[in-house]
């Protein structure tokens, strides 16, 4: 999947470029990198909410019909149901003038149920997502709600729709950390519940690590590394992912202090020619400036785009 979006002086900028990866049924997939590396965007675009003036190509497998080429209507009735968002804000993706109950409701409601069974419905998605009094709560507007029951509250909109595919983007970064871990623990047992495939986009790869079955590792836009996550970051077969394992000690094999990622991301206006990770790479040489590493099989089920992977110190 490629997305463009519009740049200075009328230019258009590649945000996601030639992006390819699955979300298997019951399985937790981890889409990590720093920020600015495409993440989110991926994610938005797979649920058919891309930014402003967003041009996207290329293909978006679902159950093999390809959404990126089905009828706006068609892609309107995926999102919300087959596909759903749990958003980094609930506070602004809630609606703050409606209460949580008629906004966990609505999709019962279109569906054309009594309104005892909508009620219903939303009682026990509240409850579902771990929100104490939910008779109570569903009353409740938003910001009379603490971060941590608007999150839930998010989570129990997104299940409205029985969805197949949950996308949670950075579900946990605007809480505190008792929150997050309870909020990560809720969602790893909706998933494996209900047998669900679930992108959790984040930064943090302490998060991912507990929770993900498989990773994909993003960089300037492109996929870097992908594979059962955890031989990616036990084993890293890129110099990226390698890194961003040593810059953080809970994910890390060895007992030697953590190491700060050098240099700035990448950015997708002023990406490097070939490798866009060559300014900050130990291993780089000079074909690395001049040629783009193609995402290849490296080992079973493990795939990377460097020129050099097998000589990734650990992999
Ligand atoms: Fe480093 Fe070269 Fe591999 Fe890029 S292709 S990650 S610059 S070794």
């Amino acid at each position: 999947m490629v997305v463009d979006l519009p740049g200075p002086r009328s230019t258009r900028v590649r945000v996601v470029d030639g992006v390819s990866f699955d979300v298997p049924r019951a399985t937790t997939v981890g889409l990590i990198g720093e920020s600015g590396s495409g993440k989110t965007m991926t994610a938005r675009a797979i649920l058919g909410l891309p930014p402003e003036g967003a041009t996207l190509a290329g293909r978006l497998l679902w159950h093999g019909e390809d959404l990126l080429a089905a009828d706006p209507e068609r892609r309107r009735a995926v999102r919300g149901r087959e596909i759903a968002m749990i958003f980094q804000d609930p506070l602004a993706a809630l609606n703050p003038t409606q209460r949580i109950g008629r906004q966990i409701g609505e999709i019962p409601r279109r569906d054309g149920l009594p309104r005892a069974e909508v009620r219903r419905r939303v009682v026990a998605l509240l409850d579902r997502a771990g929100v104490p009094e939910p008779e109570r709560r569903m009353r409740a507007h938003p910001h009379e709600l603490s971060g941590g029951l608007r999150q839930r509250a998010m989570i129990a909109t997104a299940l409205a729709g029985e969805p197949a595919l949950l996308l949670a983007d950075e579900p946990t970064t605007a809480l505190d950390v008792t929150v997050q871990s309870r909020i990560l623990r809720l969602l790893a047992h909706i998933q494996a519940a209900d047998g669900l495939a679930m992108l959790l986009v984040s930064h943090d790869l302490r998060v991912v690590s507990h929770v993900a079955q498989q990773v994909v590792v993003m960089y300037a836009g492109r996929v870097c590394e992908r594979g059962p996550a955890r031989d990616v970051l036990r084993h890293p077969a890129h110099p990226y992912t390698a890194a961003l394992v040593r810059s953080v000690p809970a994910v890390r094999t060895s007992t030697a202090p953590a190491d700060p990622l050098p240099g700035a991301p990448a950015t997708p206006s002023a990406r490097p020619t070939g490798c866009a990770f060559h300014p900050r790479c130990p291993l780089a040489r000079a074909r690395c400036r001049d040629e783009t590493p193609q995402v290849r099989e490296t080992a079973r089920g493990r795939w990377s785009a460097c020129h050099f992977s097998e000589e990734v110190p650990g992999s």
